[in-house]
């Protein structure tokens, strides 16, 4: 008989019930949850040789789920060009210890958005092995870029639908589990973020190879015409999602909005990758973050001070995506969370900066919890899996000192994490803090 083990909390949210449960508990076997509720309705299928996890004062809920992280990176504002100059050895390493920081902030499941070469792949490798550990991982491998595209510099640079569907069938070959595609430029020095970059047929060829296999796509998108381009070409979620013209306004767009809405694809709409900015800005911290920036900037203003412009630009920014967020919430859209950590200013370990930001855009504290759960496991074709406390899906936990429908913030207060069944060793909280990051006010 396999061993059991239960979980007792003084409240659940499960996210299969609309209210939470007080003295909650959940029994699982094999890295499988078997039954939940509340504990005095369940005690007896409790087995006399199960180990008990009593967090009598604590709150469980699923362990959470990020659809966009960045495993390749640093969050210390240095730009992606810079990162692709990095060896893929380093880039592996650096990702094994970022994923521990990942798994150790309660982020049970994670969608890569972009890594160099094939450094997460190896990362998988070495986890299968047993060399590391890290939240269960969804590959895209390396993203589609066009020559000079946004993040063409980690490997996946491709002309032409025939090209294109090749690089999609090498990254199968690969075995990666979805697509990431950069319709538009980014921050990448040699691309250019208001235009599209694939043509319509270079996107359907990668779109209908997905297809042809199941797996999902995602399109990295900073202006529109980029967002029409991968609605028409079937994507499934939509990054970014900057309402831009080719002229760099940026103008919230019911039309594209209802377009999305219709096609049924997800928003992941990347709030705090530009707070986080701000956030170095203000504390006078000034490298360049690239192209996207540098461009934002000169058309913004001419003033000599370039910190300054550069505060303004991405104070600007913000409260656009805030307003744009706000009303694609609104209108319904299925807006998840996404945190683009460690992508420019944004260290990983804080995917909950980003659910605090829909929350601040109109979702409310339990909608919010639900962004970062079950509705992004459903995002990533993963909702029979994660995402919530039900019989038959992986045992994967965050325990919270205190509860998120209270403030969305206490998402990060996760003081014991369990992934597949297993109850992962975080250290000391001392050991814990050095992964928070804060707001400037707060040092
Ligand atoms: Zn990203």
């Amino acid at each position: 008989m396999s061993e059991q083990s239960v979980i007792k909390a003084k409240v659940m949210i499960d996210m299969v019930n609309k209210n939470p449960i007080e003295d909650g508990a959940v029994i699982f076997e094999d890295g499988l949850i078997t039954l939940s509720g509340n504990y005095e309705k369940i005690k007896d299928k409790i087995r006399s040789d199960a180990t008990i996890y009593d967090y009598k004062d604590s709150v469980l809920i699923p362990g959470m789920v990020d659809c966009h992280t960045h495993h390749n990176g640093f969050g210390d504002g240095r730009s992606g060009d810079s990162i692709g100059e990095i060896e893929d050895d380093i880039l592996t390493i650096k990702s094994a210890k970022n994923a521990k920081t990942s798994l150790y902030s309660g982020v049970t499941t994670i969608r890569e958005n972009g890594p160099k070469n094939t450094t997460m792949m190896k990362l998988r490798d070495a986890v299968n092995q047993g060399l590391a550990i890290a939240p269960r991982m969804v590959l895209c491998g390396r993203p589609i870029a066009i020559i000079g595209g946004h993040m063409g510099y980690f490997g996946g640079e491709v002309t032409g639908p025939v090209e294109s569907l090749a690089l999609s069938r090498q990254l199968i070959k690969e075995g990666v589990d979805y697509f990431k595609i950069t319709a538009t430029g980014g921050s990448t020095a040699t691309s250019f973020p208001l235009r599209p970059s694939f043509s319509q047929k270079e996107l359907d060829a990668v779109t209908n190879e997905a297809k042809n296999y199941g797996l999902l796509t995602a399109t990295h998108c900073l202006s529109m015409e980029g967002i029409d381009n991968s609605l028409n070409a079937g994507v499934d979620m939509i990054i970014h999602c900057n309402f831009d013209n080719n002229k760099g306004e940026s103008k919230f767009n019911e039309k594209l909005a209802e377009k999305i809405a219709k096609k049924g694809a997800y928003v992941n709409p990347t709030l705090h990758v530009g707070r986080a900015r701000l956030w170095s800005l203000t504390m006078g911290e000034n490298p360049s973050l690239g192209g996207w920036e540098n461009k934002r900037v000169s058309i913004s203003s001419d003033r000599k001070n370039v910190l300054e412009a550069r505060l303004d630009a991405a104070k600007l920014s913000l409260e656009t995506k805030l307003d744009h967020c706000r009303k694609m919430i609104d209108m319904g859209l299925k807006v998840i969370t996404g945190s683009d950590s460690s992508w420019g200013d944004y260290a990983l370990g804080n995917t909950f900066h980003e659910t605090e930001l829909l929350v601040e855009s109109g979702y409310s504290n339990y909608e919010g919890v639900k962004s970062v759960t079950i509705n992004a496991a459903m995002a990533l074709g993963l909702g029979d899996t994660v995402g919530s406390i039900e019989k038959g899906k992986s045992a994967d936990f965050a325990i919270l000192k205190n509860n998120p429908l209270d403030d969305i913030k206490n998402l990060s207060t996760v003081k014991e994490v369990f992934l597949m069944g297993q109850h992962i060793q975080r250290g000391s909280d001392e050991s814990n803090k050095t992964y928070s990051q804060i707001k400037p006010e707060q040092l």
